[in-house]
């Protein structure tokens, strides 16, 4: 019996096989989980099927979460399919790239909007349509945050402000969860290379930083993230909920 046997699992945010929510996928799928992988338009989707075909995931579904309709649509496929789940996953982030160089004062009203919609708002509505379908089963929601939601990293600028939003959503769902009985948990992961992250001006820089300075001496892996993944998404972490869990080598508890 793995730990996730009889467990579902809705995956949002796999572009490759970089991307974290693919490292989550395999974890879950080895300890036994059934999963429903989403991706954001077509051009993922030619890179995101034969990945989900690899690890036989049920379902693979388009939801692009700047829209309510596609929202619901996934939603309500997943709904007809399964009936309810027991986890979902957001690995979701977008900034423009011209935000994420140079002086935050360069922020623009449309830039900022977007970045907020896409990277901390969507989480909102993903567990607006998912709740209904989690309730009563002792579900688990996590969702992927960074170190720059609380302090401030070169370059990381608007995204650090929607990271920030992002962890204020994750304590208020909690509360607004919880009577329901699910859990959502965020991960503040450090550095790794992949799709978002090559948006990020100067991230060699900050992974160099990283690997010097972090007490264990080395960047972490996305195999790392999912080893805590499962640990939150299962009921060894029954007890917990509304939490920032860093997967970073410890960098943050560095001060000089
Ligand atoms: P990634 O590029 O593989 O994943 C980002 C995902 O967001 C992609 O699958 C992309 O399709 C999806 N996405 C973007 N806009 C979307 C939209 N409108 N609708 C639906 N999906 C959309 O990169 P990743 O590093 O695996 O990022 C996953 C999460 O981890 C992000 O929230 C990111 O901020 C966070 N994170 C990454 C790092 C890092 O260094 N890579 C560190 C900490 C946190």
């Amino acid at each position: 019996m793995g730990l996730l046997s009889g467990k579902k699992a809705v995956i949002f945010g796999v572009a490759n096989d970089k991307s974290i929510a693919w490292a989550i996928a395999q974890a879950f799928k080895r300890k036994g989980a059934e999963l429903a992988l989403t991706y954001a338009n077509e051009t993922v989707a030619k890179r995101v099927r034969p990945l989900a075909e690899s690890i036989g995931a049920e379902l693979v579904l388009p939801c692009d979460v700047r829209s309510d309709a596609e929202i619901k649509t996934v939603f309500g496929e997943i709904g007809q399919a399964w009936g309810g789940f027991d986890i979902l996953v957001h690995s979701i982030a977008f900034a423009n790239k011209e935000e994420l160089k140079g002086s935050f004062l360069n922020t623009t009203r449309e830039g900022f909007a977007m970045a907020l919609d896409i990277s901390a708002y969507s989480l909102v509505a993903l567990v607006k349509e998912a709740a209904p379908l989690m309730q009563g089963r002792g579900g688990s929601v996590l969702t992927m945050t960074y170190y720059g939601a609380q302090k401030v990293f070169p370059n990381y600028n608007v995204m650090g402000v929607a990271k920030a939003a992002l962890e204020a959503c994750v304590r208020y769902l909690a509360e607004a969860l919880g009577p329901d009985g699910t859990r959502i948990n965020a991960i503040s992961a450090g550095p790794l290379k992949t799709l978002a992250a090559a948006g990020v001006g100067g991230f060699n820089q900050i992974a160099g930083h990283v690997e010097e300075k972090a007490p264990l001496r080395s960047n972490i892996t996305q195999e790392d993230v999912a080893g805590a993944a499962l640990y939150l998404c299962s009921s060894l972490a029954r007890g917990v909920t509304g939490d920032i869990h860093f997967v970073d080598s410890g960098y943050n508890i560095i001060g000089l």
